[in-house]
C-alpha cells in the first residue's frame, strides 16, 4: 500500500520523512528518484535529447541541468513536456521499486515523498494522501534560514505550486507543522494511530 506525502515548500516533508524512517517505514523521494533518472546513461536522456537537444549533453556524457533550465525557462509548453517526460521516468521507477519491496514486507504501508504530488496528479495512485503544512510565513522564514534565498525568491517558488487550501481540501490527513519538533513528532503519532 502506498501512502503519498506532500506539502508545499518549506512544510517540513522531508523532517516526516525522517520521522517515519525512524519509526520503521519505508519512505521512497521523488526527488532523489528524479537525480537517478536523470543519470549519465540512463534512458530518459535520449528522450530528452530528441526533445531539446544533444547541447543538453556535456562532453563528460552527464545531463546539463542549468542549459536545460535555460532551455525551457518561460516557455510553458516546453515546461509541460520536460515534466512530463521526467515525472513518467519518475512514476515508473517509483512504482517498480515499490512492488520490489511490497513482495518482502506484503503488508507495510510504504511512503511516497513527492513534493508536487497533486500538481502531477498522483493522488489517484495512492492509497491515502498525508499532507504537511504550515503558515506561508513559517515555511518562508524555515526555507531563508535553510537555503538563504530572498522572501520575493520563496515567495514566487510558492505561487507556482497549488494553493494550501485546495491540497488541505484533498488531503485525507492533515498534519500540521506549525510549532517545534516537539508538536511535529505527536502530529506524526496521531496520524499513525488513527490511519495505520
Ligand atoms: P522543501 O519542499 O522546500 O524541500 P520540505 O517540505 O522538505 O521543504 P523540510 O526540509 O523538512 O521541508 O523543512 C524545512 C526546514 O525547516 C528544514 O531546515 C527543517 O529542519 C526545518 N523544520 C521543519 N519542521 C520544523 C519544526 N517543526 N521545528 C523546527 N524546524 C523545522
Amino acid at each position: 500500500m502506498i501512502y503519498g506525502l506532500t506539502g508545499g515548500i518549506g512544510s517540513g516533508k522531508t523532517t516526516v520523512s525522517k520521522i517515519l524512517r525512524d519509526k520503521g517505514f519505508i519512505v521512497l523521494d521523488a526527488d532523489e528518484i528524479g537525480k537517478e533518472v536523470t543519470a549519465k546513461g540512463e534512458p530518459l536522456l535520449r528522450m530528452l535529447v530528441k526533445e531539446f537537444g544533444v547541447d543538453i549533453i556535456q562532453e563528460d556524457g552527464e545531463l546539463d541541468r542549468r542549459k536545460l533550465a535555460n532551455l525551457t525557462f518561460g516557455d510553458r509548453e516546453k515546461t509541460n513536456r520536460l515534466n512530463e517526460l521526467v515525472q513518467t521516468a519518475i512514476l515508473c521507477r517509483a512504482i517498480g521499486q515499490f512492488h520490489k519491496l511490497s513482495l518482502t514486507e506484503p503488508r507495510k504501508v510504504m511512503f511516497f515523498d513527492v513534493p508536487l504530488l497533486y500538481e502531477a496528479g498522483w493522488d489517484r495512485y495512492m492509497e491515502q494522501v498525508w499532507l504537511v503544512t504550515a503558515p506561508e510565513d513559517v515555511r518562508i522564514e524555515r526555507v531563508e534560514v535553510r537555503d538563504g534565498l530572498s522572501e520575493e525568491e520563496i515567495r514566487q517558488r510558492i505561487r507556482l505550486q497549488m494553493s494550501e487550501e485546495e491540497k488541505s481540501q484533498r488531503a485525507d490527513v492533515i498534519i500540521e507543522n506549525d510549532g517545534g519538533m516537539a508538536k511535529l513528532m505527536s502530529q506524526v503519532e496521531k496520524a499513525i494511530a488513527e490511519n495505520l
